[in-house]
């Protein structure tokens, strides 16, 4: 199939034509005929599929008859909404949007927050057809009241599953609220799905059509996975033996806390490895600059929260690396999603101590892949890391030595061979690194609660152990 057969207007192919595409993605034949329409539609699509252009360019052709090259801000009123979780990813929505719009009189606009909202409200006031925004922001500008939802055909709900991830769910349903219903044509896009995204879909669309390109919460093809088993004391010695590798040039490293990102940018800094950060504590501008160094070059690995990084396009990403296991398993389908996208190849590691075994375990069972896993020798990972996990605990490695007279000579014990674990079949990195060199175990800073994720509420942890009631209350101490 062609652009050109889909019915889309000559402004809007010459957009795509300048774009260099050649022909829909699969969730683009699929959405496009659906949306222009008038279609609800709910969206099953990964990152990277297209999905951004397969709402926006038959929502362009549908609201076409209502461009005006008035410059009159009450012929460009709101005519579609474009709900996106994260700054980076309305942004990014926005840049597809710009460009597909460019040959048409409509006018766009991307709000979020953490940036003065002035200029902003000066924006909508001159009119904007296409409206993205982040929903917290966009209340700000309702409570403003510079807007009028009135005009409002068309509602987007992107990334759907990250919106109920952050506590978005009770702004979005107020934001749904404020539209017209009747003339109102809605979709929703997630990557993965859940019963809570299946009500707010039940409460936002009509009649939807449902259009999915992969089968739910599963992965690119072309994403090669590994698993690096490695105590927890190593990671980050092992981590900056990969990235001076020649395996890894443009790498996007994950972890599970902000604290931990800005943490880990700075020792790989100090390291002599060109790396930055980006979380939410950042302001904006500091944001946009970490992200358009890793994308020109300039810096080579990328430190980042699931949140922030949330969205990201970087053409031909080829690598992620996961310094911490996501405790959700969705999460680390969206992380590795930043690589292996359209069709290119990727490649997703994972750094796992014992304690994140079971998450790994989760992460496999949702995605259905039996992931690789190497031991780098001077980085076997600890005693007691078992794979898969049966449940027993193992005996201590080396017994405490009993009275001291009666304790045998013993002869130094030979190196230690790494240790194989399921189906691992391979021990040595495909690098060719020297792996003889020893390595300087860095102290772990003690850590406190771990939030799941930038904004997010912390999620209950389903493999945290629990402390007993009666510990918490004071008791199991010794009785008399
Ligand atoms: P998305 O899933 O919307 O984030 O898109 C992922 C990437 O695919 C973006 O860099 C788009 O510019 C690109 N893209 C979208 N549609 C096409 C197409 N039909 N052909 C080639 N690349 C595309």
């Amino acid at each position: 199939m062609r652009f050109d057969e889909l019915g889309l207007a000559p402004e809007i192919l010459r957009a795509i034509v300048d774009q260099g595409y050649t022909e829909p993605t699969p969730i683009q034949q699929q959405a496009i005929p659906l949306v222009m329409a008038g279609k609800d539609i709910m969206g099953g699509a990964q990152t990277g599929t297209g999905k951004t252009a397969a709402f926006t360019l038959p929502l362009l052709q549908r609201l076409l008859p209502y461009a005006s090259p008035s410059p009159s801000p009450a012929r460009h009123p709101v005519r579609a909404l474009i709900l996106a979780p994260t700054r980076e990813l309305a942004i990014q929505v926005h840049e597809n949007l710009k460009t597909y719009a460019k040959y048409t009189s409509f006018r766009t606009l991307c709000v979020y927050g953490g940036v003065d909202i002035k200029p902003q409200i000066e924006a909508i006031r001159k009119g904007v057809e296409f409206l993205v925004a982040t929903p917290g922001r966009l209340l700000d500008l309702v409570e403003q009241k510079c807007l009028n939802f009135q005009s409002v055909q068309a509602l987007v709900l992107d990334e759907a599953d990250r919106m109920l991830d952050m506590g978005f769910v009770p702004d979005v349903t107020r934001i749904i609220n404020l539209l017209p219903k009747e003339s109102r044509q809605s979709l929703l896009f997630s990557a993965t799905f859940s019963n809570e995204i299946k009500k707010l879909a039940d409460s936002m669309l009509k009649s939807p059509e449902l259009v999915e390109v992969a089968k739910r919460n599963t992965v690119s093809e072309t994403i090669t996975h590994r698993v690096h088993p490695v105590s927890a004391e190593a990671k980050r010695a092992l981590l900056t033996r990969l990235l001076r590798s020649d395996e890894f040039d443009q790498v996007l490293v994950f972890t599970r806390t902000k604290q931990e990102t800005g943490r880990l940018a700075r020792e790989l800094v100090k390291a002599g490895i060109l790396a930055d950060s980006i979380h939410g504590d950042k302001s904006q501008l500091e944001r946009l600059k970490a992200l358009e160094a890793f994308k020109d070059g300039s810096v080579k690995v990328l430190v980042a929260t699931d949140v922030a990084a949330r969205g990201l396009d970087i053409d031909a990403l080829p690598h992620v690396i996961n310094f911490e296991l996501p405790h959700t398993p969705e999460d680390y389908v969206h992380r590795i999603g930043r690589t292996g996208r359209a069709g290119k190849k990727g490649t997703a590691v994972s750094l796992v101590s014992a304690h994140e075994v079971p998450y790994l375990v989760d992460i496999e069972k949702l995605i259905k892949i039996s992931v690789e896993q190497v031991v780098i020798a001077g980085f076997e990972p600890e005693y007691d890391y078992e794979y898969p996990p049966t449940g027993k605990k193992k005996p201590h490695r080396r017994p405490e030595p009993a009275a001291p007279t009666a304790a045998p000579r013993r002869e130094p014990s030979p190196p230690r061979e790494p240790r194989h674990h399921g189906k691992r079949n391979n021990n040595i990195a495909a690098d060719g690194f020297d792996f003889s060199a020893p390595y300087a175990a860095k102290e772990l800073e003690p850590r406190g609660e771990i939030p799941a994720s930038d904004h997010a509420p912390a999620k209950p942890d389903p493999h945290k152990p629990k402390r007993p009631v009666a510990a918490l209350l004071g008791g199991l101490g010794k009785r008399p």
